[in-house]
């Protein structure tokens, strides 16, 4: 197929149609109306394989984690997706590649209400780039920096199964087999917190999405907001398979520094924990506060487990060119 027949065929009406959208794909560039008291949030994520994903990984896995990515980074603004754009490098054209790939992307891209505006199709190793847009009220962005000394600190849910599941994929615990394939779920399809990001504008002081490992994306948060995060690791959300693991003699090294957790952390002040309590429950989360924030001290993580200080032993989050 021709690059502009693969475009028509596989790009085209992937998504909802949004009323602000002018122009979508088709055109050389795409143009939408930021309605008034709005602004655009911007992020943009790349899957490469052998990085991102392992050669052999299906269309739709892939399709599901890019966009499921891109979705949690609007989330950790408090911003709601609107649109995506599409950068696809691949190596051939594989039309039931294709096909798998675009089926997903649309049923989640209808799910969270997002629309594909455009995006560029081009040939070399298979690497793709999803570029999000969404919205919020003017000035109402959550950053990572605005985090009070005297602040809880929570994260939206359980954390450590992605990285527990990649350890296992890596030889380096064993697991059972049933374990194994529910903590696969959890890293092969991420579920992006962007109901409770939408919730969290106007409660939290400081969020942040949990995608390099608990302990490097708090350590951002606190170093933003010139705080120390104070974590007890007593009250971390563990699933029962991590659970499991841990009473097996695992360690909690792999749930503060695994990735792909795609929660979000975030810090608000203690008159918002009735609030928090009400969304966690209408959003039917297992919201934790963790601990808390404090002025800048010598560290802007420090971590406490049954009553003693805990420091990591192995591992540092997963960071390119280090
Ligand atoms: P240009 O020559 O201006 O780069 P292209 O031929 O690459 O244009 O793209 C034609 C149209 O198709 C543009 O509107 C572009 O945004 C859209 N498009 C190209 N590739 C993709 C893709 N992978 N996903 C969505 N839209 C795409
Ligand atoms: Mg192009």
């Amino acid at each position: 197929v021709a690059e502009f027949s693969l475009i028509e065929r596989y790009c085209t009406n992937i998504g909802v149609s949004h009323s602000a959208t002018q122009i979508g794909v088709g055109d050389d560039a795409a143009v939408i109306q930021i309605p008034p008291g709005k602004e655009l949030v911007i992020s943009v994520d790349t899957m490469v394989e052998g990085v991102h994903f392992s050669s052999g990984t299906s269309a739709s896995l892939i399709a599901s984690k890019l966009i499921a990515v891109n979705l949690s980074d609007m989330a950790a603004m408090g911003a709601q997706p609107k649109w995506v754009t599409l950068a696809l490098t691949l190596p051939s054209v594989d039309d039931l590649w294709l096909e798998q790939f675009a089926n997903t992307l649309d049923s989640l891209a209808r799910a969270y209400r997002v629309q594909l505006i455009g995006g560029d199709t081009t040939q070399g190793a298979l690497t793709l780039s999803m570029q999000i847009m969404g919205l919020v009220n003017k000035g109402e962005a959550i950053t990572r920096s605005n985090s009070n000394s005297g602040d809880d600190l929570y994260v939206s849910g359980p954390i450590g199964d992605a990285g527990l599941a990649l350890a296992a994929l890596q030889g380096q615990v064993s697991l059972s087999e049933s374990a194994l394939k529910t903590l696969r779920k959890r890293l092969d399809t991420p579920t992006p917190q962007v109901a409770l990001g939408l919730q969290l504008v106007g409660v939290a002081t400081a969020c942040i999405d949990i995608s390099d490992g608990l302990f490097a994306d708090l350590t951002h948060l606190a170093e933003s907001s010139g705080v120390t995060a104070h974590l007890n690791l007593d009250r971390i959300p563990l699933s029962k398979e991590y659970n499991a693991y841990l009473d097996g003699g695992g360690s909690l090294d792999i749930a503060l520094t695994g990735g792909d957790d795609y929660q979000l952390g975030f810090t608000a002040p203690l008159t918002q924990r009735p609030r928090l309590i009400a969304i966690a429950d209408e959003l039917n989360i297992s919201l934790a506060r963790i601990g808390s924030v404090s002025k800048l001290t010598n560290s802007s993580v420090q971590m406490q487990y049954r009553g003693k200080p805990y420091s990591i032993k192995f591992g540092a989050g997963y960071q390119h060119f280090c």
